[in-house]
């Protein structure tokens, strides 16, 4: 039986570290004060911060749409259905996105019962409106992404090769180091059968950054975990849809030995926000500071933050 617990299990991710090192007040908010907001018979201050945990602005519900068309065209390719063309791609996408507008617009009381299951646009939530240049920004960058993903390296070796062993396809997946649960989402990972080699392939839609790369060791990770291969049977690229660039990266031991420290050390200070580590229950809600910058115009949260005098958030 489903058994609802007063605080969620303690796990460590590469995003939840990014939202303890932005704002500690944001992570509170998201990974502990959201618990339980599922629930009919939760409290309403839990049951609001799950609605925030779940709305999304206009370029991560692009992104959202994107990688669920890569992954239902490659589903079927896998399943030796026939695929869509490019203008039914891009129409697909277009009409994601419609229906997140739509939502958000038209169905607030359908969202606010089933945040997961109803789209919220972060535009809408807080300024009721969607920006015209943003908008078409977006349908710019549609066109773009479906074009460059068609043509892209990944998406075609996976079409035409027929050694390869498809593994995962966006897919949450856990791992245990140090005994601290770690969760990867692994857009697709296939291995050739004629060269043994493992690739990852995730699929950006945003302009290349410097923190991808601190991903990609954790991909490897979870791989060696898995699978008992080496590092040197791995490789990681990100297929940049906006640019049209492959990246292809290959991991050295360095990189793993560093991949281990900051998990260790991350979880070390998120454990200090504690109360009682057996049960990953936290300190009170004054322990978790707010940090005040530009991102908190961006912040699902912000509404729960007196932000009059910080900035223009
Ligand atoms: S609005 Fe700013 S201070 Fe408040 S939770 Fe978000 S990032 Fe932190």
């Amino acid at each position: 039986m489903f058994e609802i617990k007063p605080y969620p299990e303690f796990s460590w991710s590469n995003s939840r570290h990014k939202t303890f090192t932005e704002c500690k007040k944001k992570y509170y908010f998201h990974y502990y004060l959201s618990h339980n907001g599922w629930l009919l018979q939760a409290e309403e201050e839990n049951k609001q911060v799950y609605r925030l945990k779940n709305i999304k602005n206009l370029p991560i519900a692009l992104g959202e749409a994107i990688h669920d068309i890569v992954h239902d065209q490659l589903k079927a390719h896998l399943a030796g259905e026939p695929l869509l063309t490019e203008q039914q791609l891009k129409q697909e996408c277009k009409n994601k996105l419609n229906q997140a507008f739509i939502d958000s617009k038209k169905h607030y009381e359908n969202w606010a019962q089933k945040p997961k299951k109803f789209n919220m646009l972060h535009e809408i939530y807080y300024n009721n409106e969607l920006n015209p240049d943003d908008v078409d920004k977006i349908k710019e960058k549609i066109e773009i992404c479906i074009t460059n993903l068609l043509s892209c390296k990944s998406y075609n070796e996976i079409l035409s090769n027929e050694n390869l062993y498809v593994l995962e396809a966006e897919e949450l997946k856990a791992f245990y180091f140090d005994d601290i649960k770690i969760y990867v989402v692994l857009d697709f990972v296939f291995r050739d059968r004629l060269s043994g080699k493992w690739v990852i392939v995730d699929w950006k839609t945003g302009k290349e950054n410097q923190g991808d790369r601190d991903q990609l060791a954790l991909y490897a990770l979870y791989l060696m975990d898995k699978f008992d291969i080496t590092l040197e049977s791995i490789e990681i690229r990100n297929e940049y849809l906006q640019s049209g660039k492959t990246v292809t990266y290959t991991l050295n031991e360095e990189d793993i030995i560093e991949a281990r420290n900051l998990i260790v050390n991350s979880s070390d200070k998120m454990q200090t926000y504690l109360q009682d580590r057996s049960l990953n229950k936290p300190l009170s809600a004054d322990h978790f500071e707010e940090t005040f910058s530009f991102r908190c115009k961006s912040c699902n949260f912000k509404e729960l933050c007196d932000l009059s005098g910080k900035n223009d958030g």
